[in-house]
């Protein structure tokens, strides 16, 4: 395997996942309700149990106007797995005929656990209790060779797709209560398909009520994970694991951050944008719109004048994490201090990080950018796969963002280790 050059821009798995986009999406609009792996008929809504907000939160409760299949809009649309509580993670792993699994398939597992439920303990400060079970600890061989499914990337259930999971329920049906569950990993043996390095197969269908089913229920919500985001930099063990909850972040309905051409939106603010390389967190959006920030850590600057917001680092649980200033019913820029610490091992230059979220723009589309405050620098990092051009996009004190256009300024005026302040001006429409 080759090593990866430190300044690649696009990993392997943006142009396998963009042809998933179309997957996750088909079957987002078409879902409904929420329980276990399906998208039955709980009452309980997708994301969160409960949003936190109060009246004062509507005008920054922005949302899609048409047909958008997986949206940042808040609250996230029915179908999704349930973010915040227990959520019981059914983690199988299978192999194949012509693609046995090498070694104990528990050390598969162990490529991703415990390191991803902490990974969502420390980013959710403690919500999401992600809880991977294993009824089958050993290795669950497909009655098919890997080779007869045709698995050459993700579709909404395309008919390879629909045959394995049919496989995999039939196999492991005798030794797994499928209603139990909130969710389904399928951790695939590393020696079927292609290297991560060459096409990222990784996948996630979410709120698909079009799954086939199991127990009564649709295997709706499920992660495939293929091979190893191993970059040969020598960081595999202990970075090899994010590519699952990149793909469980698509179970709780995050869109991906990427696009066509790359990471160069959002950057390593966000697991949805880059999960190759140093551990990173998510945009304190996507923390509202799981249900992992209470009302009081959100500011929403909807209305004309100037206010001061205190902000606290986004790793660090309590405190004011959010400020969101509504542009329109559907977009608007959202205010944040990113630190290292946490999750965030790679940030190379602390401060207020400013982006924009449109809940019109699809997933893989750029439903976020985020703003640079230095142009054309090279960013302040060398780390492999992190997006440099992006790592020193924060303001600090004295700097400024500002859109004439919308009347919108936020100036960073203090900065404590404990506590930034920003001013908001809104200047009122003519
Ligand atoms: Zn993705």
């Amino acid at each position: 395997m080759q090593p990866q050059p430190s300044r690649r821009r696009i990993s392997p798995r943006r142009l396998a996942a963009l042809a998933s986009v179309t997957a996750l999406t088909l079957a987002v609009s078409t879902s409904a309700g929420n329980s276990g792996l399906s998208p039955g008929t709980s009452t309980a809504g997708a994301g969160p149990s409960t949003l936190s907000r109060t009246s004062v939160h509507g005008p920054c409760m922005i949302s899609a106007e048409g047909e958008v299949q997986m949206s940042e809009g808040i609250p996230t649309a029915p179908g999704y797995t349930r973010s915040t509580g227990t959520v019981r993670a059914l983690t199988l792993m299978i192999d194949f005929s012509d693609a046995p699994g090498e070694g104990d398939a528990l050390d598969r597992y162990r490529e991703f656990f415990p390191e991803t439920s902490e990974w969502f303990a420390t980013s959710s400060y403690g919500r999401l209790d992600y809880r991977p079970e294993l009824p089958v600890p050993d290795w669950l061989r497909m009655p098919k060779s890997f080779r007869a499914y045709g698995i050459e990337r993700g579709a909404p259930f395309d008919p390879g797709y629909r045959e394995l999971v049919r496989d995999i329920v039939a196999e492991a049906d005798p030794k797994v209560d499928f209603q139990a569950y909130d969710l389904l990993n399928v951790l695939v043996t590393p020696n079927a398909g292609p290297a991560a390095l060459d096409t990222v197969l990784s996948v996630t269908f979410a709120g698909n009520k079009e799954a086939p089913s199991a127990d009564g229920v649709p295997v709706s919500n499920a992660s495939f994970v293929y091979s190893r985001q191993d970059d040969g930099s020598g960081s595999y063990d202990r970075t090899g694991y994010r590519v699952l909850p990149h793909e469980n972040g698509h179970v709780f309905g995050l869109p991906d951050l990427y696009t066509a051409e790359g990471g160069g939106a959002v950057g390593h603010w966000d697991i949805m944008s880059e999960d190759w390389g140093a551990n990173n967190d998510l945009l304190a959006w996507h923390k509202w719109k799981l249900g992992w920030l209470d009302a009081s850590q959100v500011g929403c600057a909807a209305d004309p004048g100037t206010r001061e917001y205190a902000l606290t680092p986004l790793a660090r649980a309590g405190g004011p994490k959010l400020v969101f200033i509504p542009l329109d019913d559907h977009s608007g820029y959202a205010v944040e201090l990113r630190t290292r610490a946490g999750n965030d091992e790679a940030v190379c230059r602390p401060g207020v990080l400013i982006y924009r979220v449109d809940a019109n723009v699809d997933t893989g589309m750029g439903p976020i950018t985020v703003y640079d405050s230095r142009h054309d620098s090279g960013g302040c990092t060398r780390s492999p796969n992190v997006h440099a051009e992006l790592s020193d996009a924060t303001f600090v004190p004295g700097e400024s963002f500002v859109d004439r256009r919308a009347g919108i300024r936020v100036a960073v005026t203090a900065a404590e280790a404990e506590e930034y302040r920003v001013r908001v001006t809104r200047t009122p429409p003519d």
